[in-house]
């Protein structure tokens, strides 16, 4: 599905791979998310399921559509989409946050696979004029299952899908593999386990929140303590938590949940997402009860929580008293250690540090391409966080109603790390590119540890000067 965190790239790097062989193109052109081979036998298995005609090719169609699902698994992709045009579909992957072509189709070709898909979903194939979502399993090597969400939309040229696919082995990540330094996965600990209240994982949608909360709830299942989720939907099974899911029908939203949940003597509350007015309540309700209250919101970062919550009808009062961590995130593609380079900063990456107050290197870090990256110069994505543990100076200020911008100030004044200052230092140190931390932070606040002061010297020398 696409999100506001979704990038396009450019041209040269969704070039299709349609085409049997990609020896002759050109060094640009060889960015492909998929095998050379697979976009091969892709074709091969779809002129021959064409050819024999669809009885005699049910077997067929059902093993292309299997073999897709497991190659783009391969790949590393979150999502298949088959978009219609004019003239027929476009196959595409997002790897790594990153729309990719894979494949041209033609009508009958994109149909073929669309029915299949709807078939695995046990969806009637012949309604094609209503959205429809599905959700099933597909088994996987290793004991483990892959998990696929369906999304079929009626649209201009055609049927329109998405296929979510996710990897319930890679989403299980403990708390120490999500990106955080030592330093800030040992103080998230030790407030998890010690406080009561709110703790909040701030962030645009598809940067990984979900994957933090239950990294955390991994955690939490360890300990002696009760707890309760409340979702919409439930993303992943857990075993040894009780896991509510959200169903309007049945009168099950999250005020509720929250509700009944209470009433269930938790210690953790899990609410999937506070998304209006609603939830905010219940959660800042339940989170003056004793219990610790864990969410996710959309924010730009960990100070845009408080204005959120505000913008919700929350008391400055209420904020104060319930809210005791926010973790703001973002999810940055991690450089391929096998081929990544060094050399000197792009203009764009010199502009945009300069924007950011962040000193220009001498030095930075760029994507090459090899075998082992598949030539995309990047192998998977990491976090980069600001984490808030709020204090008696904090509270004040939210109390005093401060605004977003003096309390990101006062956070400033403390040494309070932001997002992008995180992502520096591991561009710094070669993890990632700054580039990269460029395109994902969007909407994110410049650090304000270095002072924006060489306007104002000029400013008061001129004035000393012609004064
Ligand atoms: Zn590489």
């Amino acid at each position: 599905m696409a999100t506001s965190t979704s990038r396009t790239k450019s041209d040269t790097d969704t070039t299709p791979t349609t085409g049997p062989s990609t020896a002759d193109a050109p060094k640009e052109q060889l960015h492909r998310p998929l095998r050379s081979d697979l976009t091969r036998n892709l074709l091969r298995s779809l002129t021959e399921i064409e050819a024999n005609g669809i009885a005699q090719s049910q077997a067929a169609a059902a093993n292309l559509a299997n073999r897709l699902l497991l190659e783009a698994h391969d790949a590393g992709a979150s999502d298949i989409h088959i978009e219609p045009h004019q003239n027929g579909s476009r196959l595409r992957l997002r790897i790594d946050g990153i729309v990719h072509d894979v494949i041209h189709l033609t009508k009958w070709q994109a149909k073929t696979i669309v029915n299949q898909f709807k078939a695995m979903a046990n969806l009637d194939p012949i309604i094609r004029f209503s959205p429809k979502d599905a959700r099933t399993t597909m088994p996987l090597a290793g004991n483990n299952s892959l998990d696929l969400r369906f999304a079929f939309a009626p649209c201009l040229n055609g049927e329109t899908v998405t296929v979510r696919l996710l990897d319930l082995k890679r989403v299980g990540r403990g708390i120490n593999e999500l990106g955080l330094s030592l330093e800030q996965s040992q103080r998230l600990v030790e407030r998890i386990d010690t406080v009561t209240g709110m703790l909040l994982i701030a962030g645009p949608t598809g940067v990984g929140k979900t994957t933090t909360v239950y990294a955390l709830l991994d955690r939490l299942k360890n300990t002696n303590s009760t707890v309760i989720t409340i979702e919409d939907p439930v993303e992943y099974h857990v075993d040894g938590i009780t896991q509510i899911q959200v169903d309007e029908f049945h009168h099950v939203g999250f005020s509720e949940g929250v509700k009944a949940t209470l009433r269930l003597d938790p210690d953790y509350v899990v609410i999937g997402e506070i998304r209006d007015k609603d939830s905010a309540h219940s959660a800042v309700s339940a989170a003056v009860t004793g219990r610790v209250i864990l969410s996710t919101m959309h924010s730009r970062d960990a100070a845009g929580a408080v204005s959120a919550l505000r913008n919700w009808g929350l008391t400055g009062h209420e904020i104060a008293e319930a809210l005791s961590v926010v973790v703001a995130q973002r999810l940055v593609r991690i450089l391929c250690p096998h081929c990544r380079a060094k050399s000197t900063p792009t203009a764009t990456e010199k502009r945009w540090l300069k924007a950011m107050q962040l000193p220009v290197p001498s030095e930075t870090w760029r994507p090459v391409g090899c075998e082992e990256c598949r030539q995309f110069g990047f192998t998977g994505r990491t976090g980069i966080f600001e984490i808030w543990t709020l204090d008696e100076d904090d509270y004040s200020q939210i109390l005093g109603h401060v605004d977003e911008r003096a309390l990101r100030r006062h956070l400033a004044s403390k040494g309070h790390r932001t997002l992008v200052e995180d992502g520096y230092s591991k561009a710094l140190t070669g993890l990632t590119t700054i580039d990269e931390l460029r395109s994902v932070s969007g909407g994110a606040f410049p650090s304000q540890h270095l002072p924006a002061a060489p306007r104002k010297r000029r400013g008061r020398n001129r004035a000393t000067a012609n004064g």
